[in-house]
């Protein structure tokens, strides 16, 4: 069967001319698929073979709402269950500057960061780019509101399924589809070096984010697994490397858990690693994960102003959704230990 939402309009196009169709109809059935149908019977302008033909050789797989919980702040989760029974989330927050949703990249997770609720029970498998693009139409169908940026930054590692995450980026690129330029889209990476590397060498324009959590070896070696083969050094050359390739500031991610790498020491630290290096730092407030002990820091804002003081940009992520359960990988999380409970398997959520 052929995975037509995976297809961009030049493989769609010969793909249908092999069928025997005119070059139009690849627009046509492309332009049908960028709206959110759920069946080749919406498609009203194809002839009725064309139509039975499509439904023959294709899947066209949606996902269905698992659940869904909106916050107090216009956040919305979705938990969405794909045709084989697996389970992915997808957040819509809404800005000033435009509606973003934020997508999943794989079924669970397999980077093992400490404080992450994606990655507790492993990676299951990487999405296809149709899962992904599947994310931002139905989405934007269920909730009713236009998505003019997105950000990858839901459950999964993006550059761990990296040939699909640039289908997909190429993807919603695509004027006749949903024509999100790179400018309005970020991508996060707990930074695997080789593949920032790659990915530079396509100089893209969307913004990367590292997740880089601390400035020590010791302690991100601690809360990353990632980091005890390729240390801060590394990634930090690798990330000047990047900017040096693609002219685009790295923004790096620093999730502020007490005790562990919010002391004044670090802060000086963490300005000396990015002190000639342009970038600045996004620190999260931790969402506290039920199954692990660490805690939100108590020192968010004197951390904040001792990197300002030394000339670095610093930015504090403003906590969207924070009653929906709207960290990484909560929701799925949830639903799997409550239906394990009850006995039921994950693709058995009401
Ligand atoms: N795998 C990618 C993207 C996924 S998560 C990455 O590691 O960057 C997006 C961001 O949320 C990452 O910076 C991640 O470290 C952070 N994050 C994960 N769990 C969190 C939690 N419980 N509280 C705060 N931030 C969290």
């Amino acid at each position: 069967m052929v995975d037509i939402k995976s297809m961009d309009l030049e493989e769609l196009t010969a793909w249908l001319k092999d069928q025997g169709e005119p070059a139009y109809r690849a627009k046509q059935v492309f332009q049908w698929l960028y709206r959110g149908i759920t069946s080749f019977e919406e498609m009203t302008n194809l002839p009725k073979a064309l139509r039975q033909k499509l439904e023959e050789q294709c899947v066209l797989t949606p996902p269905r709402v698992a659940r869904k919980q909106a916050s107090a702040d216009g956040t919305i989760k979705y938990l969405w269950q794909l045709a084989d029974g697996n389970c992915i989330e997808t957040v819509l927050m809404r800005y000033r500057h435009g509606n973003t949703v934020c997508i999943s990249s794989q079924v669970g997770c397999r980077m093992g960061c400490a404080f992450c609720a994606s990655t507790l029970a492993g990676r299951v498998r990487d999405l296809t780019p149709g899962e992904m693009i599947d994310q931002v139409l139905f989405t934007q169908t269920d909730s009713g509101l236009p998505v003019s940026n997105l950000v990858l930054m839901g459950i999964g590692e993006p550059l761990d399924n990296f040939d699909t995450v640039l289908k997909f980026l190429h993807l919603v690129n695509c004027p006749e589809g949903l024509n999100i330029g790179m400018r309005h889209i970020s991508l996060s990476t707990c930074g695997l070096t080789e593949k920032i590397d790659k990915l530079a060498q396509y100089g893209l324009q969307l913004t990367l984010s590292v997740s880089l959590h601390a400035p020590d070896d010791d302690t991100r070696s601690r809360l990353m697994p990632v980091n005890r083969s390729v240390g801060v050094e590394k990634l930090m050359e690798t990330c000047r490397r990047y900017f040096q390739t693609t002219g685009r500031r790295i923004s790096y991610e620093y999730a502020m858990i007490d005790g562990v790498n919010d002391a004044p020491w670090q802060a000086d630290r963490l300005a000396e690693l990015l002190r000639g290096t342009p970038g600045h730092v996004n620190l999260i407030p931790l969402n506290q994960v039920e199954e692990s002990p660490l805690k939100p820091s108590r020192h968010l804002a004197a951390f904040q102003k001792r990197l300002e003081s030394q000339g670095i940009p610093v930015t504090v992520r403003r906590r969207l959704g924070g009653d929906i359960d709207a960290s990484c990988g909560q929701l799925r999380r949830r639903a799997m230990r409550e239906s394990r409970n009850t006995g039921r398997k994950e693709d058995d959520i009401p």
